[in-house]
């Protein structure tokens, strides 16, 4: 069996050969990517400055796709399958709300949020 790095290869040869998105039957066959961590930066943590807060509600279907795109990397699947936030880091942006698509996540102002 052909191991990841080896498939990489074989798809980056060239821009040509490569598949496109819309080719691969679900995220699950994409190659993995490597990703930064998030760590606290000169002014504080992304979640100091948030205005929006995602709550993932009762529902999740596990799917995933809320996780594939944070483009933070602060959500993580638990060991039931479901998927948690990192509000230490998770910059409010929307686009695990937008893209759920079961929306099982709902955007509250932080304002609005009465304990912490
Ligand atoms: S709001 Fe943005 S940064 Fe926060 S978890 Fe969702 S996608 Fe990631
Ligand atoms: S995208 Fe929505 S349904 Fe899918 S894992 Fe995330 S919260 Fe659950």
């Amino acid at each position: 069996m052909m191991s990841e790095s080896e498939k990489w290869k074989k798809i980056n040869k060239s821009v040509k050969e490569r598949p496109k998105v819309q080719e691969y039957k679900n995220w699950k066959e994409l190659s993995p990517i490597p990703i930064s961590l998030p760590i606290d930066g000169n002014i504080g943590t992304t979640g100091d400055w948030r205005t929006f807060r995602p709550i993932i509600k009762e529902g999740c279907n596990k799917c995933g796709i809320c996780w594939m795109y944070c483009p933070e990397g602060v959500i993580k699947r638990k060991e039931d399958g479901t998927f948690e936030i990192d509000l230490r880091y998770c910059k409010g942006c929307g686009i695990c709300a937008k893209e759920c698509p079961t929306k099982n996540i709902e955007m509250i102002r932080e304002s609005d949020i009465k304990d912490d």
